[in-house]
């Protein structure tokens, strides 16, 4: 399948375009989270509702948590106690919130945050159990490769310890850390211009580099192995476990050859649509750049200027280091 990448996309337009589609695809499914495929209108584009009763183009705690993430990068560099502390923020007085209320947050989250706020110690807050392994670290991780993609090729490691790190604060099992190693890298090879075969390829040079350091967990590996490629609906799901969902948002992006239909075919694999939306987004976004994202999608999103003022102060904290 062809893959069409507006011809104009650079770095900082891909960069840009992962937090976008981040909020993009965290919108669109949120008016049919928690609803199975096939009991709903198939998604075509902004729509009100949801278990949560958002107005169209309004997005869910996937933004919010990106947002503080971002905030936290660009004010502080790199600093898990301020990482924790601005979603704590989030968490108490809604701050980095659509309508400034913390609407939803996940249970893995909701604890690990409480954790923190008692013990003050953000690598050990988050749950370590296989049973807390939700996809709550990777729909909010564009930042992470957003700013530190240039660590890629020689510094792939830093790169890997970071999405690691990033993820601690709320999600400390051993699929999660290894959910967020592999996705930081995939989104970091998008975002440094890779063409997305390479990079979605399981014998991917930075893959391989990846494994070499510390092999992924072997339902992380079964995905990056390329499982996506080979199962459909209804194996594939929009699950909240991160196995699944990191499955299904590659499955959405692989099978698709543009930003929109990348995403609504994540969307419309209901239940967690909005977190699937949110990492197929990131990749997407990654991958097709600001360009890619049709006007109606950027014109639609609630709170745009938020995420673009993320953008930009992400970006011109790179270019300062740089
Ligand atoms: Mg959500």
């Amino acid at each position: 399948m062809s893959t069409r990448i507006p011809v104009t996309t650079s770095s900082t337009s891909r960069a840009r375009g992962c937090l976008l589609g981040l909020a993009i695809g965290d919108a669109l499914g949120a008016a049919v989270e928690f609803s199975r495929p096939g009991t709903f209108v198939p998604v075509t584009g902004y729509r009100a509702g949801g278990p949560h009763g958002l107005a169209a183009g309004e997005w869910t705690d996937d933004t919010s948590m990106a947002l503080a993430l971002a905030d936290s990068i660009a004010s502080v560099g790199w600093n898990l106690d301020d990482q924790a502390t601005r979603y704590v923020r989030w968490m108490r007085q809604g701050e980095y919130s659509v309508n400034g209320r913390c609407f939803d947050i996940g249970c893995t989250t909701g604890t690990a945050l409480a954790e923190f706020e008692r013990s003050g110690k953000p690598r050990t807050c988050g749950e370590v159990i296989d049973r807390s392994s939700g996809n709550g670290s990777i729909m909010r991780l564009a930042p992470v490769p957003m700013r530190y993609f240039s660590l890629l090729p020689g510094d792939i490691g830093r790169l890997a310890e970071m999405a690691v790190e990033s993820s601690l604060v709320t999600h400390a099992s051993p699929k999660c850390l290894s959910a967020c190693r592999y996705l930081a890298i995939v989104l970091a090879g998008l975002i440094g211009g890779a063409d997305k075969e390479e990079v979605l390829s399981p014998s991917w040079t930075m893959l391989q580099e990846l494994r070499r350091q510390e092999p992924l967990h072997t339902e992380i590996e079964d995905v990056a192995g390329g499982s996506f490629r080979t199962r459909q609906p209804p194996q594939i799901v929009g699950s909240g476990y991160v196995v699944r969902s990191l499955e299904a948002a590659l499955w959405a992006f692989h099978r698709t050859s543009d930003f929109e239909a990348a995403v609504l075919a994540a969307a419309n694999l209901g239940n967690d649509a909005d977190s699937t939306g949110a990492v197929c987004g990131q990749l997407a976004g990654a991958c097709y750049g600001y360009e890619g994202i049709p006007q109606q999608l950027l014109a639609g999103l609630a709170g745009r200027e938020m995420i673009e003022v993320a953008v930009s102060r992400l970006q011109a904290t790179a270019d300062e280091a740089d």
